[in-house]
């Protein structure tokens, strides 16, 4: 059985057609400039690609472009669209509604353009995607969303309120929503199988550390808390993102420079993070090398996030009474060694003891702690498209 999985956005396609047999990819691929021009880039999994530059006013338009590629180019993988069993669509904003992954309906569909309204750059883009794909697959298909937010829905209502007045909560459900719940969920399920043991009985932190970034504590099998909140601007420092700070120090600035709301998101979202303090680069790789050739700026911003970031390891650990294991995943958390050693060190007061020879290692699923460690730490390479695959195949056997 062959799933598609999709994830969309205002302009870019992402996808990749996943076989279940053995869950071995058999293609990825990216339309960029939807809207503007229009670009394919396929690539099937034995290396041949197919690159083309093809008018995609619309998302429709770039999913005949990908069935083309799919089907028809020189590095197509399958006959027929009709080879493939269902369609997976990752949806960043479930909200309090959905818990867990659904079969796309009618009634679905309203649900993800009226969250919207809690996820203003995501939603409608990956609603977008999802009409594009009724359009050009009809509506025989099986469509099924997976939520980034649904993995937190376990979170207490004392974990994921703000202490906002009480209506705001009740008139526009602003409350901590959390974000990567696919992630998470897929290396906290493979901590548990690491380990030989029932998710349940272990208390794992999980840290997803991209472009996005955020903490995850995870007790009795389910989420208790997550850094990300209302949107995925919360937390600790990002690439461009301020995470966590003082909402007078936003006044306060807005006051000075006469900033509406809109350039107050867009300097939090954008402008913040490792690249607004150190003025160098959103990707660490840039900053730590401009760091290691004496910018102080850049040497601060490493030092923040790392600070950061134990901070809320170390808060969960308080959380829970506890951790057993601690994950590390995402491009920054499965290859920048000195940050998972700093992290690490800062917990060597639980008897974690890392072994540095195997943290060392890049982008490999790993046990990095020793055999004495108190701590499991791991990394594990995250697979969100697969976590949407495996969903998508439950949902459509049930
Ligand atoms: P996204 O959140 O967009 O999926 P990724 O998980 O791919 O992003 O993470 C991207 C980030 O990973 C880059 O911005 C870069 O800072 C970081 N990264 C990748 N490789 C390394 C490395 N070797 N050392 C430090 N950081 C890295």
């Amino acid at each position: 059985m062959k799933i598609f999985v999709v994830n969309a956005g205002s302009s870019s396609l992402k996808y990749q057609l996943i076989d279940m047999e053995n869950e071995q990819v058999l293609c990825k691929g990216l339309c960029e400039r939807i809207g503007v021009s229009g670009e394919i880039t396929h690539k099937a999994a034995d290396g041949r690609e197919y690159v083309a530059e093809t008018a995609m006013p619309t998302h429709s338009e770039a999913f005949e472009a990908v069935v083309y590629a799919l089907t028809k180019s020189d590095a197509k993988v399958i006959d027929s669209f009709d080879e493939v069993s269902a369609i997976g669509h990752r949806i960043v904003q479930g909200g309090s509604i959905y818990n867990g992954s659904c079969l796309i309906t009618p009634e679905v569909l309203k649900d993800i353009d009226e969250l919207g309204a809690l996820a203003p750059l995501h939603n409608p883009a990956n609603l977008l995607g999802v009409k594009a794909c009724i359009k050009t697959f009809g509506e025989e298909i099986p469509q099924v969303a997976v939520f980034d937010t649904s993995f937190h829905q376990t979170m207490p209502a004392k974990a994921y309120m703000f202490a906002l007045p009480y209506k705001y909560f009740e008139e526009y459900q602003v409350r901590k929503y959390g974000a990567h719940g696919t992630s998470h969920h897929f290396v906290s399920d493979r901590v548990a199988a690491l380990e030989g043991k029932d998710k349940k009985d272990i208390k794992i932190i999980t840290c997803h550390l991209g472009n996005g970034c955020s903490i995850t504590a995870i007790k009795d099998g389910v989420c208790l808390d997550t850094s990300m909140g209302f949107t995925p601007l919360d937390g600790f420092m990002m690439g461009t993102r301020t995470g966590t700070l003082d909402p007078s120090a936003l006044t306060f600035i807005a006051e000075k420079e006469n900033l509406s709301p809109a350039d107050i998101n867009r300097i939090c979202n954008k402008e913040s993070g490792v690249l607004g303090v150190s003025g160098v680069s959103n990707d660490n790789r840039d900053v730590a090398e401009a760091a290691a050739n004496g910018n102080e700026r850049a040497q601060l911003a490493i030092d923040m996030q790392r600070y950061q970031i134990i901070k809320f390891v170390g808060s969960y650990i308080a959380a829970m009474n506890g951790v057993d294991a601690i994950v590390f995943t995402g491009g920054i958390g499965e290859n920048d060694a000195k940050l998972r050693e700093t992290v690490c060190e800062s917990l060597t007061y639980l008897g974690l003891e890392i072994d540095k020879e195997k943290n060392a290692v890049r982008g490999k699923e790993i046990k990095i702690s020793t055999d004495n460690s108190k701590v499991n730490v791991y990394i594990i390479p995250t697979n969100e498209e697969l976590a949407i695959a495996r969903d998508t195949l439950r949902i459509i056997s049930k």
